[in-house]
């Protein structure tokens, strides 16, 4: 069957040959454990069960993540597999589930959700280039949808992802995630039951983009919805687009950081010492699985 589940639409028959996202049918997972780094309304104080899914379908040249995401590293499992391991990060007492670039595997998430359906909130952790067609499919399902929203002009959705039409798809993805999970809705301990939280993370010598991102996110999303900003850029994966092969400097990270108060956006700042290759976790290994 051709696969359309992403806005390449390759179209490929995953059965014969990979499409533009190298994967084939079977589900490849790279890591599955309780990660504590995301924001506070997914981590808390237990972390998140965590499920990093091999591949991407946007595969940003500066990843921070290139072994699973353009390497795609990872341990092929079933939906009854993937399920049991569901089970596992549950019962480590986990607040949130996150399924992580999870998109050419939807079909077989959804036989997994089928087999045993947890009883935490289910993060849906993207980064923002999806379509509308395979969100609907989450609908019900998804409890917190966590996208990324990267890149502003075609130009540098080109650049950093040969996705020119990043920003377009993305931004209708965003509309879609914000419809179905309507106003965030928080327990009593700050943990998101419900609702779309938007990651943005800033690229050296792009803040220009960075500013209109966080306008259009004032501007077009329901109130209420929060943003992460992120400075924990590294320069990762060889990337071989000039500038981006340094970290953010202060004044960078001043700027957008006083645009996002300005506009009183509601959210979450990073701290400094993100930017730390330590916070990358350890990938395809055994004791990277629960
Ligand atoms: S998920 Fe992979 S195979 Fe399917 S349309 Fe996207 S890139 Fe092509």
């Amino acid at each position: 069957m051709k696969c359309t589940l992403c806005p390449r639409q390759c179209g490929a028959d995953r059965s014969l040959q990979p499409g533009f996202c190298g994967l084939g049918e079977e589900i490849l997972i790279a890591r599955i454990a309780p990660h504590l780094w995301e924001e506070p309304p997914i981590s808390g104080s237990h972390g998140t069960g965590a499920v990093f899914f091999s591949g991407c379908t946007l595969r940003c040249v500066y990843c921070q993540n290139g072994d699973i995401s353009h390497r795609n590293e990872g341990r092929p499992f079933t939906p009854r597999e993937l399920s049991d391991a569901l089970k596992r990060l549950t019962d480590l007492g986990v607040h949130t589930l996150s399924f992580i670039t999870g998109t050419p595997f939807v079909p077989r998430i959804l036989e997994a959700l089928e087999l045993w359906h947890p009883p935490l909130p289910l993060v849906w952790n993207t980064s923002g280039y999806e379509t509308v067609d395979t969100l609907r499919r989450l609908e019900g399902v998804i409890d917190v949808y966590l996208p990324d929203l990267k890149h502003f002009s075609a130009r540098a959705g080109r650049l950093c992802a040969a996705a020119p039409d990043y920003f377009a798809v993305t931004s209708a993805a965003i509309k879609e995630m914000c419809r179905q999970t309507g106003a965030p809705v928080y327990d009593e301990n700050g943990i998101m039951l419900r609702g779309t939280l938007v990651r943005h993370l800033i690229l050296p010598g792009f803040t220009s983009e960075s500013l209109r991102l966080l306008t259009w996110v004032r501007d077009e999303l329901p109130a209420g919805v929060p943003v992460s900003l992120m400075r924990q850029y590294i320069p990762c994966n060889d990337v071989s687009v000039p500038g981006l092969d340094r970290r953010i400097t202060e004044k960078e990270y001043s700027r957008v950081r006083d645009h996002m108060i300005a506009l009183d956006l509601p959210g979450f700042l990073q701290e400094p010492d993100s930017a730390d290759r330590d916070f990358i976790p350890l990938f395809n290994r055994d004791e990277s699985f629960v």
